[in-house]
């Protein structure tokens, strides 16, 4: 399958990790929009937010467990933003279920 994020939990594609696990993998946003832009993905490939079930729910769980730790290790103690963007009109640009954890300054309220 042809997926960016896929080939960089291959390691095919570089990035710079700040966690990783056995089920997910956190790494730096290539193009970063805050002085902290995380991008936490599974290393299973699912689409996006929208194909999550009972079946696989588990998943979205065990991320927002490690959420958390990851924005703590970035020294997000002032608070951040988790985003997931779903599809073409949610601006989803990679086709492969990841969380943005933005931060580290205060962020404008928007919908863009
Ligand atoms: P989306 O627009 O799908 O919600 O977010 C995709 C994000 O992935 C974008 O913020 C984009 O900068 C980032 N991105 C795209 N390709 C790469 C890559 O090869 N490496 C890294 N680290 N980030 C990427
Ligand atoms: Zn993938």
């Amino acid at each position: 399958m042809d997926c960016i994020f896929c080939k960089i939990v291959e390691g095919v594609i570089p990035s710079t990790k700040v966690y990783e696990d056995d089920k997910i993998l956190a790494f730096r946003d290539i193009n970063p929009e805050a002085p902290v832009h995380v991008l936490v993905i599974p290393k299973e490939h699912v689409d996006s937010v929208d194909k999550i079930d009972e079946t696989n729910s588990d998943l979205v769980a065990y991320i927002f467990t490690k959420i958390p730790q990851i924005a703590a290790s970035e020294g997000l103690g002032n608070g951040y933003r988790v985003i997931t963007n779903v599809g073409e009109d949610g601006g989803q640009s990679v086709k492969h279920m990841h969380f943005h954890i933005l931060g580290g300054k205060k962020l404008p309220l928007h919908l863009a």
